[in-house]
């Protein structure tokens, strides 16, 4: 059985520190290369392997392959945080009362250790060539919403027979098998303006029009299915004297399958102007797509038997409504299993932490599942 000794603890708990201290703002491409080089150096004494850093538009992006097989199994993470730089100021690092504090200590640069000490953990007990076929990607802008990463996780996720995600997990341990997919949608009524006091028969409303929409689209959800659509921000007119000739309306849609992502965005798109002589334009779509648990629970069921295996607590699954890049990978058709980071609270928080308690356990249960995995693979998806 693989245990993740006193030793590796240490090494973990000094690397974790050299991450936090090393601060990654997505908006700050310098930090960003300081922050991929310390990845890069740190997983390269990890797995073996020299990484490449590939920098898009300022976004460097680390990525290692292990052995030169075809690509079997990815492994998913950020090393961007949502932290400006000078945070480490009022949130220094610390590891103290079980915990360990900082900006990006759970979301997520405990979960890149994770992954890259599970590598090191599954390389020392089972040896190099179990590995053939295993990639490490640590990207640099999933705090924005992955703009330049995207297609390198899509191409790296199309061709794989798993996905494993580190974002953190719940507080019990929980691992993520359901995220809702992301659509924001942009509204534009297009009316005619008129004087509103001496002429308003000349004018086409937009405002009014608007309104119309307004009351359809709040129809549009099914809190039963999970899927929510909400008219959010509304701009229309210009002075309280003129009919209004342009507004526009913010829609924000979330959705747990993709089958409820595609009926909302067929209806909105079905909308037609009310107001006789008005035209609605609408802008924007389907953002992300959902994570839907079908992607999940066959890496579930297994991550649950390795967990049973090496007496750790039972593996929980979670549902959340926020994405993140497992949407992506789930998209284009990929098992996906998310939330095996740290366990810990407080993402995006003042009171951000990991918990030390559950690093070996999440080293182990994440080593046993690429070990399983390699040896027997799931059924094809
Ligand atoms: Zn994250």
């Amino acid at each position: 059985m693989m245990r993740f000794s006193h030793e590796r603890l240490e090494t973990f708990l000094s690397q974790f520190r050299r991450l936090i201290e090393c601060e990654s703002p997505s908006s700050d491409p310098r930090a960003l290369a300081a922050s991929a080089a310390l990845v890069a150096g740190i997983g390269e004494e990890l797995t073996g392997v020299r990484p490449r850093v590939r920098t898009v538009e300022g976004f460097p992006h680390v990525r290692f392959d292990l052995g030169t097989g075809p690509r079997r199994i990815l492994l998913l993470g950020h090393h961007d945080t949502v932290w400006p730089r000078g945070t480490l100021a009022s949130m220094p690092f610390s590891a103290e009362n079980g915990m360990v504090r900082g900006p990006g200590a759970d979301d997520m640069k405990g979960g890149i250790l994770i992954a890259l000490h599970a590598i090191a953990l599954l390389r020392a007990f089972a040896g190099e060539d179990l590995l053939d076929g295993v990639s490490v990607l640590i990207t640099a802008d999933e705090e924005l919403g992955s703009p330049t990463s995207r297609p390198l996780i899509e191409s790296l996720s199309a061709g794989a027979e798993a996905v494993l995600v580190f974002e953190s997990g719940g507080a019990s341990g929980e691992v993520k098998i359901a995220r809702k997919g992301v659509a924001i949608y942009e509204f534009e009524a297009v009316g005619r303006a008129a004087h509103a006091g001496v002429e308003p028969e000349k004018g086409v409303n937009a405002t009014v029009e608007l309104a119309h929409q307004v009351l359809r689209i709040a129809q549009l959800g099914a809190p039963e299915l999970g899927t929510s659509v909400v008219p959010a921000v509304v701009h229309s007119g210009t002075t309280t004297n003129t009919v209004p000739a342009r507004g526009t309306l913010a829609v924000d849609s979330r959705a747990e399958s993709v089958a409820e992502q595609e009926r909302v965005d067929a209806s909105l798109r079905a909308l037609t102007a009310v107001v006789p002589g008005a035209r609605l334009v609408l802008h924007g779509g389907i953002n992300r797509p959902p994570l839907e648990d079908l992607s999940s629970l066959p890496l579930l069921g297994r991550a649950q038997q390795i967990a049973e295996a090496l007496d750790h607590p039972p593996v929980r699954p979670l549902r959340v409504g926020g994405g993140s890049d497992a949407n992506f990978a789930a998209g284009v058709g990929a098992l996906t299993l998310d939330g095996l980071g740290t366990v810990g609270g407080g993402s995006h928080a003042d009171d951000e932490h990991a918990l030390i308690e559950w690093i070996p356990r999440r080293v182990e249960l994440v080593a046993g599942l690429l070990g399983s995995l390699l040896e027997d693979p799931l059924p094809h998806h």
